[in-house]
């Protein structure tokens, strides 16, 4: 059977959903294995077994402490090369969508990127911002595949441990020559947008920046994490980190609240996979209705606040 690679995304010592959701998407194509690259992380190897890995390559070095896509691409390209996985899962995040083409082309491999579906045979990957949907096969013996979080089924733990092999990668000096100083971490009691399975995003129908707060009441019962426009981003209303869109994250929540959005194509390329899409906007005509699954035509100055409050006593 064809070995099919997972590439684990962590953070500070912990498995992201993506990778059980990549696991399950590999276990689809072939035999499953893992590579597990980093400092520190040899012990997030063995426990991927319960979730159907067979084997775990780890490459566990103190230069590789804080994430440079020099070193990553070094890294796995190494590793492929070995190895000769017939495919390569990678998550669709920031740090995948960076290294993964490096690699493809350092190998001279084809990469199906953003996929979102698998149907016979073939990877489904929205295009055009979302507007259509292409199949796409890997016709060749090895690809790179990056796949959207939070679209695929996570597969649950069983019994199994991995079979782990470590591997020492010598890093080139043209590798070194990136060097982060230092990591700026925003600390939010909220959970990372990527991963959230609640999202309440904003946007330039808030007016201004202080009406955040209302979308914050509203997250903050739901257990959900916040999200903006470009609109209210470029306005200065919250940081870049917590656009949607084209230009910013992608996300797939299971619930997304679009609370004085427009539902630009640009954004809903960054929302449109989200399971149900709630929008909440005074305009009736407004493109968000097109994709919205439950629609509050309304000034969201007096919907948000009663639908926080009802939420708040339906959830005690
Ligand atoms: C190359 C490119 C990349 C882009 N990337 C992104 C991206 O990543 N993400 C993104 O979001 N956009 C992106 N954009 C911008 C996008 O085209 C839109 O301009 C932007 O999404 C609009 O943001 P908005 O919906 O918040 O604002 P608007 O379009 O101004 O919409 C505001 C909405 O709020 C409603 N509203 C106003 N007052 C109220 C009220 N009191 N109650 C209820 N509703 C109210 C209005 O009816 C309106 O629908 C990109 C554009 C380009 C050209």
């Amino acid at each position: 059977m064809a070995k099919v690679w997972v590439v684990v995304e962590a953070k500070e010592g912990q498995i992201k959903k993506v990778t059980y959701e990549m696991i399950g998407l590999a276990s689809q194509l072939g035999e499953v294995e893992a590579v597990v690259v980093g400092s520190g992380v040899k012990d997030l190897a063995p426990g991927l077994g319960a979730y159907g890995v067979g084997k775990v390559y780890v490459v566990d070095q103190p230069e590789l402490a804080e994430y440079t896509t020099a070193r990553y691409t070094r890294v796995l390209a190494e590793l492929i090369g070995q190895e000769q996985p017939a495919k390569v899962l990678i998550a669709n995040t920031a740090q995948g969508r960076d290294f993964a083409p490096r690699v493809a082309q350092r190998l001279g491999l084809g990469q199906i990127s953003d996929v979102t579906g698998y149907e016979q045979g073939q990877f489904v990957r929205p295009i055009y911002s979302g507007k259509a949907l292409a199949q796409a096969e890997a016709v060749a013996a090895q690809a790179i595949i990056t796949v959207r979080p939070n679209v695929f089924n996570a597969v649950s733990a069983g019994a199994g441990t991995a079979e782990v092999v470590e591997r020492t990668v010598a890093l080139q000096p043209n590798d070194l020559l990136e060097v982060v100083r230092e990591v700026a971490k925003q600390v939010s009691v909220r959970p990372e947008l990527t991963e959230a399975n609640i999202i309440c995003s904003g946007g330039r129908g808030l007016k201004e920046p202080a009406n955040f707060k209302l979308i914050e009441d509203l997250a903050d019962v739901l257990g959900a994490a916040v999200g903006a426009s470009r609109a209210a981003v470029d306005a200065g209303w919250r940081h870049h980190s917590f656009q949607v869109g084209q230009t910013g994250k992608t996300v797939s929540p299971q619930v997304y609240f679009a609370i004085g959005i427009s539902g630009a194509i640009q954004h809903l390329a960054g929302m449109g996979s989200s399971k149900v899409i709630v929008a909440i906007n005074k305009d009736p005509e407004a493109n968000i209705f097109k994709v919205a699954d439950y629609g509050i035509v309304g000034d969201l100055f007096e919907v948000v606040p009663v639908l926080t409050e009802e939420l708040r006593k339906a959830l005690a």
